[in-house]
């Protein structure tokens, strides 16, 4: 093999493990060490200097929370859900604002949308949907082409996969509510910015408010950081309850993420 033809293959390799890293970005999972940084030249490689390199990513974790992740729970025993539930310390509890709020005022307030620029690319701003008595409520990051052509959160390939989850718990997707951080769908289905978020998680706060569902499952590692301000990753996350306000909420990985990696 040439080095010309070396070096084209190391480029492309390089070109697609990093395309990878940016599509795990986006299904959620960041906590993960890149190698280090090599500059390609000729078919000589060499380390980029720490400047030049790619953003710092945190080591990988395992899917296993840690033991000290795992101590900052503890057994309560009387939850509906008979599961391990016990706030973290390290905040204060505070508890969810008293509504009287119909998901419909909401809405109305909601409007036809121009409160930041996700709403130049959208179709159809889409609302959180289902029982709003329901106890279980499912979070996710904001809608895709899917959703923005029905108006509805969770219809597309990965919304069929949730679907099908909520039926093995054996309940019925009408039995729970699902929303979204955002309600307008990014461009090219990137993350909702922070600024982005800022302007429409209000409404699904309100909206959690007036439904004070007994548990959120929040999917995916943007939609748990937005909900929970947290700087922590899923993976660190996925599967400790946590708290919102006093309702338990269990972080697990993006059904899309799933459909990627069944395993
Ligand atoms: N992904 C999400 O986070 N939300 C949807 O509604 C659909 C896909």
């Amino acid at each position: 093999m040439s080095s010309e033809s070396i070096k084209d293959e190391l480029i492309s390799l390089a070109e697609a493990a990093h395309q990878h890293v940016l599509y795990l970005q986006e299904l959620g999972v960041d906590n993960f060490e890149a190698p280090p940084a090599v500059e390609i030249t000729g078919a000589k490689t060499k380390p980029v200097s720490p400047e030049r390199a790619l953003p710092e990513r945190a080591i990988i974790e395992t899917a296993e929370p840690t033991t000290a992740a795992r101590e900052k729970t503890a057994t309560s025993g009387d939850s509906l859900f008979g599961e391990i539930f016990k706030p973290s310390l390290d905040k204060l509890p505070e508890s969810l604002p008293d509504s009287k709020e119909t998901f419909e005022e909401i809405w109305a307030d909601v409007g036809n949308c121009t409160r930041c620029s996700l709403c130049q690319g959208r179709t159809n701003v889409v609302h959180t949907e289902g029982n709003r008595k329901a106890r279980l409520m499912f979070i996710g990051e904001a809608p895709g082409a899917d959703e923005d052509a029905q108006a509805r959160p969770f219809v597309g390939r990965a919304g069929q996969l949730l679907t099908k989850i909520i039926e093995a718990i054996g309940m019925k997707r009408e039995e729970v509510l699902i929303g979204n951080i955002n309600r307008c769908r990014p461009p090219g289905n990137r993350a909702p910015l922070p600024d982005e978020v800022a302007m429409c998680k209000p409404f699904l706060l309100r909206e959690i408010a007036s439904a004070r569902p007994e548990v959120i499952v929040v999917m995916g590692n943007t939609a748990m950081k937005n909900l929970l301000d947290t700087r922590e990753g899923i993976t660190r996350l996925r599967g400790i309850f946590q708290d919102y306000k006093g309702i338990k909420v269990m972080p697990t990985f993006h059904p899309a993420y799933l459909l990627r990696d069944p395993s």
